[in-house]
């Protein structure tokens, strides 16, 4: 038979009793709630301060982005310079290629279902499509033989592609598309994209 500590025993006493005066259980919860909306959590222990705006938001745009680390910085930089300041980011692997090339139609909806919900929850009204150079969905560079020009001109297609499938889906937003590379980022769309290098 398993040892009992102390308090094992005074809560089995407790549920035994009829009466159960004052519930130390009620007495919990009823703490926990004051605590909750204080913004304390007592359910987990914090690892990490830090303190961030809580405040509801518009985005500045649905930013559709792989997940490989060696763009992130670019990406944010960029995004930054041109004045997206709060974006929702999407990042998936491949980024744009789920649009414009998904492997099954489950991944398209997925991404199509997170861009509808940045425009209903946040307001979004410019979307931002992504892919980059060595991506290794598309086989890296070495897919196109090492040439960067074949990659960038698939790449191009690819992001006409995908910014079709959102204009079509959702005609209210506007579409830009990026090329991001290991010297920069290139606009896949001609029109409406200003340079900020
Ligand atoms: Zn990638």
């Amino acid at each position: 038979m398993p040892s009992h500590s102390a308090l094992d025993l005074l809560l089995y006493f407790f549920s035994l009793t009829p009466i159960r005066p004052p519930c130390i259980f009620e007495t919990y919860n009823w703490a926990a709630g004051i605590v909750a909306r204080s913004g304390k959590v007592t359910a987990m222990e914090k690892v990490f301060h830090f303190d961030s705006a809580a405040d509801p938001y518009v985005a500045d745009a649905a930013v559709l982005c792989c997940f490989d680390q060696r763009i992130r910085l670019a990406v944010y930089k960029f995004l930054q310079k041109r004045g997206i300041l709060r974006p929702d980011m999407i990042i998936v692997a491949g980024g744009a290629k789920t649009l414009a090339s998904p492997r099954n139609d489950f991944e398209r909806d997925f991404i199509l279902e997170q861009v509808r919900m940045s425009i209903l929850l946040h307001s979004t009204e410019r979307i931002s499509l992504m892919s980059h150079s060595d991506c290794a969905t598309y086989g890296g560079l070495a897919a196109f033989g090492g040439d960067p020009e074949k990659e960038a001109l698939h790449h191009k297609q690819e992001l006409h592609r995908a910014a079709q499938l959102i204009q079509d889906k959702f005609p209210e937003v506007r579409v830009e598309c990026f090329f991001v590379t290991f010297k920069g980022i290139f606009a896949a769309l001609e029109q409406g994209v200003d340079q900020v290098a």
